[in-house]
């Protein structure tokens, strides 16, 4: 397939990744993909950045079918070259061999029973499958290449690495939400998943990969958890909900990458009010990745694009649109209003500006950063934490750029992902967010690193602020 110009300019910041390339993304969009999963709801994340990367052809089966219209309306709209095709569960096996990855997404239950059909008389997976399961807060993702043998233990419902999802310490009382953020995450970890098999880069998780966002662990950082989930200091399963999260007000700097799957996160989880800043307008280069833009709001203000998606797609949700650069002489005017904020920005003088007034302001500062496939999470709360200047305390030259290299869709959905679950945990007063941490991701691993990290006590900014 020769790539338009179009397509070279949709998927410029994808082509610029020498591990990506045009022959990659002509091999994503000559993939085809097939996903079983319980509803559209769940696996709207999974979607988006699926058909954001230019996995164009895409065959769906869904238990429950509600939304479906919004949904596959919302993925034409952000990719107008997709081809979305019901899959009939009773379609012979054999043809099953033609997907270069199937991907079963929903709880156990589902997943178990789906599995099995994908598994021929003699044992062996017919395609690449990727199995993602979720409970509220937490998930696993294992994928099992095409041919591989199984044994009745691959099933989850037998294998009792599965059943460390349903610990008892789950706080009861936001399961809804954590459910909406676990099926987030889990999203957003296997489309990279999906384009690793396609592209065939990066290492696969053969060994699964689990995490918890309510207590902020993966197994690859914390590996003695999945073995045994009962040595880990659990959360209080008493914990009494004292904040609604409908009354929440939370700002996101930025509508593009990042600011795209916090907004989408805060808004499954029923956050109230979401305040967006942002200056640009929608080009088509952002939409590889920046999943509440598409391709007829291009060029629009990305603070409304932001607001018509998201007040459409979402139910009993206010959006508040800040056309503009943030700064010196607006920021705390705009900044006071709200309970938490989200950086989401591609420049480095931003960071230290919304770093310095959090501190003035006493509100916590949820910020990332990403660059191809590789991403940065702090979570800066006033007083109890590190601040951005004791992590980096060199200030940038003025006139600093922004980040324009190259970005694997789906690498901004986990950051902002994770930010999005900070954010709801830090208001809510559940689980235990990031604190004196640093989360480091790295895509092509699927790895999470979580090292500690100490305040500065010479920080220039702390110190000013907080003494
Ligand atoms: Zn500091």
């Amino acid at each position: 397939m020769v790539l338009s110009r179009q397509h070279k300019q949709r998927f410029s910041r994808h082509i610029i990744i020498p591990e990506i390339g045009v022959s990659g993304q002509q091999k994503l969009l000559g993939s085809r993909v097939l996903i079983l999963a319980q509803s559209p709801r769940v696996c709207s994340s999974l979607m988006f950045y699926l058909v954001a990367s230019g996995i164009s052809q895409i065959d769906y089966y869904f238990d429950d079918r509600e939304n479906e219209k919004k949904l596959f309306e919302n993925l034409i709209d952000l990719n107008t070259d997709v081809k979305l095709n019901e899959f009939q569960i009773k379609t012979k096996t054999s043809s099953i061999r033609n997907y270069t990855a199937i991907i079963v997404f929903g709880d156990i239950k589902f997943c178990s029973n789906h599995f099995k059909n994908l598994v021929s008389q003699n044992s062996n997976i017919m395609a690449s499958t990727i199995l993602s399961i979720q409970c509220p807060w937490t998930g696993i993702i294992k994928t099992f290449r095409s041919n591989k043998r199984v044994s009745s233990d691959d099933i989850p419902l037998n294998n009792p690495v599965f059943n460390i999802m349903h610990n008892k310490y789950i706080d009861t009382s936001f399961e809804k939400q954590g459910l909406e953020l676990s099926s987030c995450l889990s999203g957003a970890l296997t489309a990279i998943e999906v384009i690793k098999l396609c592209l065939s880069i990066g290492s696969i998780l053969e060994d699964p990969l689990f995490f918890d966002l309510l207590c902020m662990r993966f197994n690859n950082d914390t590996p003695a958890y999945i073995d045994k989930p009962e040595e880990i200091e659990g959360v209080s399963s008493k914990v009494v909900a004292t904040k609604n999260p409908s009354n929440a007000k939370i700002l996101i700097v930025g509508a593009g990458g990042l600011g795209s799957p916090v907004a989408f996160a805060l808004a499954s989880s029923g956050i109230g009010t979401i305040g967006i800043v942002d200056y640009d307008d929608v080009e088509l280069t952002n939409l590889n990745r920046q999943i509440l833009h598409s391709t007829s709001r291009i060029g629009m203000q990305k603070v409304d694009s932001a607001k018509i998606f998201l007040e459409s797609f979402f139910s009993n949700l206010k959006v508040i649109p800040y056309n503009l650069h943030i700064d010196k002489k607006n920021a705390v005017d705009i900044m006071k209003n709200y309970d938490i904020i989200i950086g989401a920005v591609d420049n480095l003088q931003t960071r230290y500006l919304l770093n310095e007034i959090c501190l003035r302001l006493k509100k916590p500062l949820i910020e990332a950063g990403i660059t191809k496939f590789d991403g940065l999470e702090m979570t800066i709360i006033p007083g109890k934490t590190y601040c951005y200047r004791c992590v980096f305390p060199e200030m940038p030259s003025k006139g600093d750029s922004p980040f324009s290299g190259g970005i694997l869709g789906p690498v901004p959905g986990v950051l902002g992902f994770i930010q999005a679950a900070e954010a709801f945990k830090i208001y809510s007063d559940v689980g235990k967010p990031l604190l004196n941490r640093l989360l480091i991701f790295n895509a092509m691993q699927t790895e999470f690193n979580l090292p500690s990290l100490k305040k500065d006590p010479n920080c220039p900014v702390c110190k000013g602020f907080l003494h």
